[in-house]
């Protein structure tokens, strides 16, 4: 009988479960230690200024928030890592909006995507052979996600070296298979791994109604983010589910047209009143109209943001948003009656079942939710964003354009150089224009000179 993580799209996990030294401290170490339990090497150092560390002893007095004092808190990056369960331990869960690197590190000259080399350079991994182990991160906790070959790699170099340096990374097992029950299994399984790697770092057990009001607050703030409101542009809607991913703290008045949105929906019952979002997130006017395009692709590096920018100010109005970062990747709004009876069980289905993404196997949904998008936001072309080295979305330009019948535009970001936006802009102006009949308003539109954003 196969063995269940063969079933589960996870066979090179089983593979590399082998005995052998402390994972992550050897050039030979299993990716995951044989009882699929014992920690990676870690250690905690005192307290440090925001933006050096992401982990302290608890000595310096944790941010205004629904749990007032965090012990610990931890970095993640990918949306099927549930915020609600790393809060429901006490722990402070942080959104990763990485920004690139500009070190022409080993992770670089080996091929690792833009992407996956930030995440490097951002836990403190040896990004750089010069520069060697970054101390000032070293003890920083993160979460990383065996979704594609770039991060297990990254994962294995933030781990931790041979000179004595140790990285606290947990490396969350995901599989890419998500139709049967074993599929499911391994990814419930995760979940309790990843809690008690939280509990033997000091965070605590959650009891069930503890797990239940924090995902309650978290869908709370979720359901008035699933759709785009009006007055918001894409990048201001990124930057507000970016906000939904972490600790929900500190929140801010909404400006007066959100304000205005939110009331609606408080009317309707769904919105409880305090629920709002960063100011920042309402920085820039919304485009009214232009060529309507689909931006679908992986994660966006917070640097990159500016594509949502230049899009928009090349004369097109981005209405769906299919990026990693974007709605497809929220879970569903969770069962008030599930959560009261079963909380983990409902967070684990809320996230596992709901999730669409390239990587799975099958990945039709992902192309259902696209068709339904484009049909119903009246798409006319699609913009696909992929970094160089990311194999899982150049595999899937082709089946794009032959599944969706549109125009698309395959656009390869290779990070921070400064040729890379002339470049992009260019190729963006074309597209858009082909889209368009000469003689149009919308091509009057795109016949101004667009500045970089
Ligand atoms: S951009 Fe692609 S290759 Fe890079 S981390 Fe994301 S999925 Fe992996």
């Amino acid at each position: 009988m196969p063995h269940r993580t063969h079933l589960a799209g996870l066979s090179d996990v089983r593979c590399r479960i082998v005995p052998g030294p402390p994972a992550g401290r050897g050039r030979t170490g299993p990716a995951v230690p044989a009882d699929r339990d014992r920690l990676l090497a870690f250690r905690l150092g005192a307290d440090r200024d925001a933006g050096r560390s992401a982990v302290g002893d608890g000595s310096r007095p944790a941010g205004r928030g629904f749990a007032v004092n965090w012990p610990l808190t931890v970095t993640y990056c990918h949306p099927l890592v549930p915020p609600e369960w790393i809060a429901a331990h006490g722990v402070r869960p942080q959104w990763l909006r990485l920004r690139a690197t500009r070190e022409s590190g080993v992770a670089i000259r080996r091929g690792v995507c833009p992407y996956a080399a930030a995440w490097i350079e951002a836990t403190g991994g040896r990004s750089s052979s010069a520069l060697g182990c970054r101390q000032d991160a070293c003890g920083m906790l993160a979460i990383a996600t065996t979704t594609c070959d770039q991060m297990r790699y990254a994962a294995a170099l933030a781990a931790g070296d041979d000179q004595g340096c140790t990285q606290p990374v947990f490396l969350m097992n995901i599989p890419r298979t998500w139709q049967t029950e074993v599929a499911r299994q391994v990814y419930r399984d995760e979940l309790r791994r990843l809690g008690r790697f939280f509990q033997r770092l000091g965070g605590r057990a959650p009891r069930p109604a503890d797990l239940a009001a924090v995902m309650q607050r978290y869908d709370a703030a979720r359901q008035a983010w699933r759709d785009r409101p009006a007055g918001c542009s894409a990048r201001q809607y990124a930057e507000a589910l970016a906000w939904l991913r972490g600790p929900l703290e500190e929140p801010e008045p909404a400006p007066p047209s959100v304000a205005a949105s939110a009331t609606h929906r408080m009317a309707a019952g769904t919105h409880p009143a305090s629920i709002a979002v960063p100011a920042d997130c309402f920085t820039q006017g919304t485009p009214e109209a232009g060529v309507r395009v689909a931006l679908v692709g992986g994660p966006l590096l917070h640097d990159d943001y500016r594509l949502y920018d230049l899009i928009e100010q090349a004369g097109a109005r981005i209405v769906v948003d299919g990026t990693e970062g974007g709605p497809r990747t929220l879970p569903r709004p969770f069962d008030p009656h599930a959560i009261e009876s079963d909380p983990f069980e409902e967070l684990a289905q809320a996230y596992f079942d709901a999730f669409l993404d390239a990587m799975r196997r099958p990945n039709s949904p992902l192309y259902h939710w696209l068709s339904g998008q484009i049909t119903s936001q009246q798409v006319q072309g699609i913009i696909v964003h992929r970094y160089v080295w990311c194999d899982l979305w150049h595999a899937e330009v082709a089946r794009l354009a032959a599944r969706c019948g549109l125009p698309v535009l395959d656009l390869d970001a290779a990070g921070p150089d400064a040729g890379t936006w002339p470049r992009i802009l260019t190729r963006v102006e074309a597209f858009l224009e082909s889209l368009v009949p000469h003689g149009s308003a919308a091509a009057a539109t795109l016949a101004r000179q667009t500045p970089l954003p």
